[in-house]
């Protein structure tokens, strides 16, 4: 069947695997696209200017603001996060599609300049679990991990309003879960149609 490049975009709350399971999942989907986002926070240990983010400085993010560079862009956790726009078109004019690893309310600026635009939301298995892979994950101090979860309780109040939700329990299965979310919305109008696909199936 024919596939169509789109811009997808995958949101959940920090530490939910976000960042795990869209590189697992280029590995599956070679194709994808991924954007490479500019942030306003300082890199962390291991961090590449231009790989994990494009890392500026105040100044520098407003000018690109003001000048029109971003297809969306939030304050996330107290610093400012965006997507560049000639990241995302550059890979939408190769006719691949598009998968943007953003926080919520960038995921919904998205829908509105782009409602064409397909909203993922990665869910934890629970609360508990969340807090545990946050910590886990050893990079925030105690203020960030609190503002993380502060945070992450009113994102979830928002994944209702997303085209498909995947939880992030088991890795490898949820990567699956997402590749297949990725390839029907690729092959196929959306929701009404994955009803008829499902009836069939
Ligand atoms: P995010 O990008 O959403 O902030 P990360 O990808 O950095 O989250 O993952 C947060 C932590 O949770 C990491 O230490 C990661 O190894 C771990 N993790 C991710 N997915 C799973 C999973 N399915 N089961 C257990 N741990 C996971
Ligand atoms: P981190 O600081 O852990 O790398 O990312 C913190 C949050 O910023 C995550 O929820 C991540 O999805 C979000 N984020 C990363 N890049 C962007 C972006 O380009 N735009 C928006 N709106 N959020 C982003």
């Amino acid at each position: 069947m024919a596939r169509r490049a789109r811009l997808f975009v995958v949101s959940g709350p920090s530490g939910v695997g976000k960042g795990t399971l869209v590189s697992l999942l280029r590995e599956r989907l070679p194709r994808l696209g991924l954007t490479v986002s500019a942030t306003t926070r300082e890199p962390r240990p291991g961090e590449k200017d231009g790989v994990s983010y494009h890392f500026l400085d105040d100044d520098e993010f407003e000018r690109r603001v003001e000048a029109g560079e971003f297809l969306e862009w939030a304050w996330v956790h107290g610093h400012r996060y965006g997507t560049l726009r000639s990241e995302a078109d550059r890979l939408l004019s190769e006719g691949r599609s598009v998968v943007l690893e953003i926080d919520v309310q960038g995921g919904m600026s998205v829908r509105a300049a782009h409602p064409d635009a397909v909203l993922v939301f990665i869910e934890p298995p629970s609360m508990e679990e969340l807090e545990r892979r946050l910590r886990g994950r050893g990079t925030e101090d105690e203020a960030s991990v609190e503002r993380r979860l502060a945070n992450a309780r009113s994102e979830m109040e928002r994944a209702g309003e997303y085209d498909a939700r995947v939880v992030n329990d088991d890795l490898e299965r949820a990567v699956a879960e997402l590749a297949s979310v990725i390839e029907r919305f690729e092959t196929n109008g959306g929701p009404t149609n994955d009803v008829c696909d499902q009836a069939r199936d």
